[in-house]
């Protein structure tokens, strides 16, 4: 039922995008959307991962105060297949999944009617894959003093002090990420004792993101890898197999893809065009042409969290090309 009406909602968006003029646009990239406390509390910041909401609420205002409209991906494809240029177009794209997409930024897109798009990562609610960012940032946060095996080894890592806090969760994500597969990392925090936390959507909350008129449920690989490093038949298993499992569980079609990483050639866009996805998403920087982007390459601009500057004399470089 909820469904259905979501369909007519979006198909009444559609009607509105072929009889208003359509043009160029750009789609923005967001990882995780953190509280402002969370990002003030990091040891090591990552701002081109994680955005504070005051930040993803001053894009927003940016882009509409300089005439964009955003619209979800589906639109976004039906203009650029259209091929007329006009009024100028955004979308809000999220990578991989963290929670906080649903607890703090889709209370703010849906004060402002903006639609957008979360890339699932299909490990993190089935439990395969974790966050071992945010997990191994706890771990040190809360601890006095680290005891690692790790390699053969153990590793004494003192965590006293905010200085050897952030030497130690420097050399904690370096052993981690020379020792162990991304399959071992889980299984390694868990045995070590590691607060797991929950720091990405359940597929409790992925159903709950998935009924709201604005929110658009895309796929991103179930294991996060790299493609181009894979073989022809595990990329397409991974392609495949997270838009197959979102599907099931969700019960909706998902027909949009990210690549991790931005990872991808011809034989990706092959393989994502086969699986049937209809917008297939890079990390390249860029703006959207209409009547001429690929959409199995959809170029997007990458947020960095308080930077509207670099936004900005980015989107102008990019203009001018
Ligand atoms: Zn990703």
């Amino acid at each position: 039922m909820r469904a259905s009406l979501k369909n007519r909602v979006r198909s009444l968006y559609r009607r509105g995008l072929r009889a208003s003029a359509v043009g160029d646009g750009v789609v923005l990239m967001f990882h995780s959307i953190p509280t402002a406390q969370a990002i003030d509390d990091r040891l090591i910041p990552n701002p081109s991962m994680e955005s504070s909401p005051r930040f993803l609420e001053q894009v927003i205002d940016h882009f509409q105060a300089q005439g964009y409209s955003f619209v979800c991906l589906d639109a976004l494809a039906e203009r650029v297949r259209g091929g007329r240029r006009g009024e100028r177009f955004a979308c809000v794209t999220f990578d991989d999944g963290y929670r906080d997409n649903l607890l703090c930024a889709h209370p703010i897109l849906a004060e402002r009617g903006v639609p957008y798009t979360v890339f699932v990562i299909t490990g993190f609610p089935d439990g395969a894959v974790v966050h071992y960012g945010a997990i191994t940032h706890h771990w040190v946060a809360s601890s006095d003093v680290l005891r690692i095996r790790l390699g053969g080894r153990l590793h004494v890592l003192p965590a006293g002090g905010q200085d050897e806090k952030i030497e130690s969760l420097r050399r904690l994500r370096a052993l981690i990420s020379g020792s162990l597969k991304g399959s071992e990392i889980k299984g390694f925090l868990e045995d070590m004792g590691a607060p797991m936390g929950q720091h990405t959507l359940s597929w409790a909350e992925l159903a709950e993101m998935a009924q709201h008129l604005l929110a658009t449920i895309g796929a991103h690989t179930i294991n996060h890898p790299k493609l181009t490093s894979l073989d022809a038949t595990a990329a397409r298993r991974e392609i495949e197999g997270s838009k197959h499992r979102l599907e099931e569980v969700l019960g909706q079609p998902v027909r949009h893809f990210a690549y991790p990483f931005g990872a991808a050639g011809a034989r990706e866009f092959g393989l994502a065009r086969a699986a049937g996805f209809e917008t297939m998403s890079t990390v390249k920087p860029g703006r959207i042409a209409v009547g001429r982007t690929d959409l199995a390459a959809l170029p997007r601009v990458r947020a960095e969290n308080g930077r509207l500057d670099l936004l900005e004399t980015g989107l102008a470089a990019l203009r001018t090309r």
